[in-house]
């Protein structure tokens, strides 16, 4: 099968690639089913803002589910639900793992920096999901937490890497510098707390253009975009902003469910 991105929703994602199908982040929730996350922007909208364009059950056909961290938009409790138990989960690190096997999962695997999956070798990446001063408030860092982003690069396939929950950070640029990826994808809906000297908790349009700036000729996809309360950035305003800046011919914003040949 050649491979390919369906872009579910959110960070949701099914990744064919290579000969494996991996589920991403799965957030499964019907629209509004839990309240906004507090403290931040427009914390008064319950999420999700907006249904699944597919039935969760018809995405339970997959290798494995990669799992990049453990907020309710990347991994929810519907999905815990629905998952069958026995399905091959990889966790970023051995406290996601353990808490996903609280959840009664039986086949969790604790990810190191250089993973394997049957003969699919990737690297998990280092992602900051907050500014500094955000971390430097020990309850805040708490919440904030850990999370991983992920670098495939399979013989004859392209490059693909998801930044993941992540701002811009050194990690972040040196390893784009590196490994120059054919495709980015990038969780772009500048998610902010309520408090802006608190700033954003992953990218926005303006990291897309410096994304382009250091990789001119890759393909980047915009996803993590009004879904959940505090990602302030909309598709159309990223939209303009590619458009303004001249970068529209690479940068894909994917509608919920948009398959996107790699
Ligand atoms: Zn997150």
């Amino acid at each position: 099968m050649p491979s390919n991105i369906q872009f579910i929703r959110n960070a949701t994602v099914v990744l064919n690639y290579a000969g494996k199908k991996l589920l991403i982040d799965p957030m499964f929730a019907e629209k509004g089913r839990y309240p906004g996350f507090p403290g931040t922007a427009n914390s008064h909208l319950s999420n999700p803002l907006v249904d699944m364009p597919v039935k969760p059950e018809s995405l339970l056909d997959v290798d494995a589910v990669l799992v990049s961290h453990l907020h309710p938009d990347h991994w929810d409790e519907v999905a815990v639900q629905t998952l069958p138990k026995d399905i091959k989960i990889l966790a970023q690190n051995e406290d996601d793992a353990q808490v996903i096997q609280s959840q009664g999962f039986t086949n969790v695997e604790a990810l190191g920096t250089d993973a394997n999956f049957e003969g699919l070798n990737f690297k998990k990446t280092y992602c900051q999901h907050g500014t500094d001063v955000a971390y430097s408030i020990p309850e805040l860092a708490e919440v904030l937490g850990k999370a991983s982003g992920f670098y495939f690069n399979a013989e004859g396939e392209k490059s693909i890497y998801f930044l993941g929950d992540t701002i811009w950070i050194d990690e972040v640029e040196s390893n784009l510098k590196t490994w120059q990826p054919d495709v980015v994808v990038v969780n772009a809906g500048n998610a902010s707390f309520e408090n802006e000297a608190l700033g954003a908790v992953i990218m926005g349009k303006n990291d897309i253009l410096k994304i382009n700036r250091i990789l001119p000729n890759a393909t980047i996809i915009a996803i993590h975009m009004e879904t959940v309360n505090h990602s302030i950035l909309s598709r159309k305003e990223l939209s303009d902003f590619v458009t303004d800046q001249g970068i529209q011919d690479k940068v894909i914003i994917p509608q919920d469910g948009q398959v996107i040949s790699l």
